[in-house]
């Protein structure tokens, strides 16, 4: 029965929310009573998200199985028996259970440059959260609220402006706030880089080395920025078993999952999944619209909620070209001297929709994406069905779709004459992989950002 569960979450969910919550469970065989199941999280985290998410599932699938009432049971798993990690060896009791969530108490202050690199804007106050963060946003809590003892390391991925800056930037000042002694240190993985050639240049690694190991909470953001670096990968290597080892918190952000950083040696990629791996995702539409709200309030400037939906429904990258829009109208307004009206923000953002609409056209797409796939052009209107062009050319379909205001027979038209359904299947073909593979939901996100420009 099991299994078969595992199978139905499986197809349900996305493989980010499939491993993080259903993966790890596993059934206490000893404690099979008649009408019950105890099932074993690893943690509390996964513990409270699986009781409130999950369990009612599982107990009405239990149900149409057995075709009788079978309760579900959680339980943490026993500490001296699971495998030795460092997220394992947590202490129950330093974890604060998921639904205590106190919001830290951080006066707004301006940007000052610190020492530990850290920057006191990004707060998980004026952090929005919806559907696409909320995993990440959960799991930086916890992390800043039992630094070392949650989940070490956390690792938080995603593509460009979505957060991840902002959300380790936010665990540093949380764990800042409560503790001013701890010794805490933000470095983008560029700048630690550059620490190791210095390093390197004056013989100074005894130096490095003390400087890193000693710290109670390392912030490391882009990692992928070490692929093909061997000498800082090793560095790294001994900061983070030193860090880990010691019950110290290790924080990293990278735009792909683990596996996919190219030129990370294997033992590097293996600790990064030792602890949570989190995804953020782009923001859908009424995010977007609370975040321009949202920022609209921080800078005290009265914005209405059709100008939000406009530039929201226009905008839809990433929260940084979100921001870059709002701050045009802004300027725009202030140049004017007028209040900022629907047709104001029209007016200020019409050269940036116009770049958007005109630079779209379905060649400009089907050449981008052959060129992503490294397939031919031509591939994209062949009669060839292989899977080395078809999902390429499902992928274009879809981004066509979603980009340019072309009917279905139109795309498919532009497609070699393939039929209005042949377009609509690969469309839906595609939105369908978006969910359950992370690897298609990157490359159509990594598209539609190229496309946009
Ligand atoms: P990343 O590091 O993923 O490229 P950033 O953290 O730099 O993205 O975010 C880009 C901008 O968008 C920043 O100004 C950040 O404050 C803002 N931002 C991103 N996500 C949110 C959010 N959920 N709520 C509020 N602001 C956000
Ligand atoms: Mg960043």
């Amino acid at each position: 029965f099991w299994l078969s569960c595992l199978d139905h979450f499986q197809k349900e969910l996305n493989a980010q929310q499939f491993n993080t919550w259903i993966k790890p469970l596993e059934i206490d065989l000893a404690l099979n009573g008649d009408n019950k199941v105890v099932l074993i999280a690893p943690n509390r985290f996964v513990s409270q998200w699986v009781a409130d998410n999950f369990i009612m599932h599982i107990e009405s699938m239990a149900k149409t199985y057995f075709d009788k009432n079978i309760q579900f049971h959680l339980k943490l798993a026993d500490q001296t028996d699971t495998k030795n990690n460092a997220l394992n060896q947590m202490p129950q009791s330093a974890l604060s259970p998921l639904e205590v969530k106190p919001e830290p108490k951080t006066v707004y202050q301006p940007t000052k440059k610190n020492l530990n690199g850290l920057n006191p804007n990004f707060t998980f106050n004026n952090f929005i959260t919806g559907k696409a963060n909320q995993l990440a946003r959960a799991g930086a809590i916890q992390v800043a609220e039992s630094p070392g003892v949650a989940y070490n390391p956390l690792f938080i991925y995603g593509g460009v402006g979505l957060g991840k800056t902002h959300l380790i930037q936010a665990i540093g000042n949380y764990v800042h706030d409560n503790n001013k002694s701890a010794k805490i240190r933000y470095v983008h993985a560029e700048k630690y880089v550059s620490d190791v050639v210095s390093a390197y240049q004056h013989k100074a690694f005894d130096k490095f080395k003390l400087y890193y190991h000693s710290l109670d909470l390392l912030l490391v953001d882009d990692v992928q920025f070490f692929g093909g670096k061997n000498r800082t990968q090793e560095e790294f290597f001994y900061a983070f078993n030193a860090l880990i080892e010691t019950h110290k918190q290790v924080i990293i952000t990278c735009d792909t999952y683990p596996k996919e950083i190219t030129g990370l040696e294997e033992r590097l990629v293996s600790r990064f999944g030792w602890g949570l791996t989190v995804a953020v995702e782009p923001p859908e539409l009424e995010m977007r619209v609370a975040i321009l709200l949202k920022k609209a309030e921080m800078e005290k400037i009265r914005l209405d909620e059709n100008v939000a939906f406009f530039i929201a429904k226009h905008i839809r990258s990433n929260v940084r070209e979100l921001e870059g829009a709002l701050k045009r109208v802004l300027a725009f307004s202030r140049f004017v001297n007028q209040d900022i009206t629907l047709d104001l923000a029209k007016e200020a953002l019409k050269d940036l929709l116009a770049v958007q609409s005109r630079q779209i056209s379905i060649e400009n797409i089907q050449k981008t994406v052959a060129d992503y796939y490294k397939i031919k052009v031509s591939e994209m209107y062949s009669k060839k069905r292989s899977r080395i062009v078809a999902r390429p050319r499902q992928m274009a379909m879809a981004i066509a779709k979603e980009l340019t205001s072309l009917s279905l027979p139109d795309i498919g038209e532009a497609f070699g004459g393939r039929d209005h359904t042949t377009v609509l299947h690969g469309y839906r073909k595609i939105n369908e992989l978006r969910v359950s593979d992370p690897l298609v939901s990157r490359d159509f996100n990594a598209l539609i950002l190229i496309l946009r420009g």
